[in-house]
């Protein structure tokens, strides 16, 4: 039996008074999609970090949906990602996000001070510490990590956080759904069969999609580019495109077999909402 597509909305706590109040609306207007579940960010080295809770807090409250909370690894010690755990299971958390995050370059080395270097390690931790209480999602990247030296050894610490136990994996956005069906079919090869949901970033302006794409080494095609650019002084012009590009990518990767989508809503409802309404996507529960 074919199992549902995962349907989730990433949040990431809202650093200033505007968007703590205007968090509630975001959240009850994402929530009559009825998601499998949102997910929120959380800084790597210290920011953001109880506002990870406090936002969890704030979905589970204002929507009743499950909520995700993310955690990243790099820099800390074992006794603090303990006390996070913990705090998580009491809170009724079931689902968690496990990240390596991202410190200067000196903090990621192998004598950094701190007791994980890589997200392998996290997962790793999860399981023995908690052994199933957690399911476990992990990060991938169709068109490789920036920092890794190439694909075949990204791919190998991919399947190393799999080995260590995660569940499923969310995607680093993409714009090309090649990307995407290249690492799936690496994925078969290798024999790893979790789920893999593409990571969609809607578009919703030129200079935010370049840099975004920048930042994670991700391809922007150089006609998309090219039309954005074009189009950056017409916001609705622009918007149209942006929602004609992501909409096509999504339905591309959900009639070839992705299994969901993860939407990175920028804590925006608007265009999640389109492209929702644009792909004729159902209430997923
Ligand atoms: C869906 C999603 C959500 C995210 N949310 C957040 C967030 O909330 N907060 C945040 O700070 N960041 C977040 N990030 C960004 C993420 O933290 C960065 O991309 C980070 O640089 C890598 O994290 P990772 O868990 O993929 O690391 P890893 O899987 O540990 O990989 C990091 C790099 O190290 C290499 N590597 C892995 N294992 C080894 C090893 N044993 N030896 C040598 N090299 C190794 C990999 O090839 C890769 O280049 C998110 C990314 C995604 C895709």
């Amino acid at each position: 039996m074919a199992t549902q597509p995962s349907f989730s909305f990433e949040l990431f706590p809202p650093r200033t008074p505007e968007g703590v109040a205007k968090l509630p609306a975001v959240i009850d207007q994402l929530a009559t999609l009825r998601p499998n579940y949102f997910s929120i960010t959380y800084g790597a080295g210290g920011s953001e970090q109880e506002g990870t809770y406090e936002t969890l807090v704030t979905v589970v409250k204002h929507s009743g949906a499950e909520a995700v909370p993310h955690l990243t690894c790099v820099g800390s010690t074992r006794a603090h990602i303990a006390a996070v755990l913990e705090r998580y299971r009491e809170a009724g958390v079931k689902r968690i996000l496990a990240l390596r995050g991202d410190l200067p370059a000196t903090a990621m080395s192998p004598s950094a001070p701190g007791d994980f270097h890589f997200a392998n390690e996290l997962v790793r931790f999860i399981r023995e510490t908690h052994g199933d209480a957690f399911k476990i999602e992990v990060a991938a990247y169709p068109e490789m990590h920036p920092q890794a030296p190439n694909p075949g050894a990204d791919f190998e610490h991919f399947r190393r956080k799999v080995e260590a136990g995660a569940d499923g994996a969310l995607t680093q956005l993409f714009y090309n759904a090649d990307a995407y069906f290249d690492f799936m079919e690496r994925c078969a090869k290798a024999g790893i069969t979790v789920p893999v949901v593409p990571g969609i970033m809607p578009i919703t302006g030129f200079a935010n999609t370049v840099r975004f794409c920048a930042g994670c080494g991700a391809d922007l095609p150089r006609w998309v580019r090219l039309r954005l650019e074009q189009l950056q002084n017409d916001k609705p012009a622009l918007l149209d495109f942006g929602v004609e590009v992501v909409t096509r990518l999504c339905g591309t990767l959900l009639r070839n077999g992705a299994p969901g989508l993860h939407f990175y809503t920028i804590n925006q409802a608007g265009p999640t909402l389109r492209l929702w309404k644009n792909l004729a996507l159902p209430s997923s529960n």
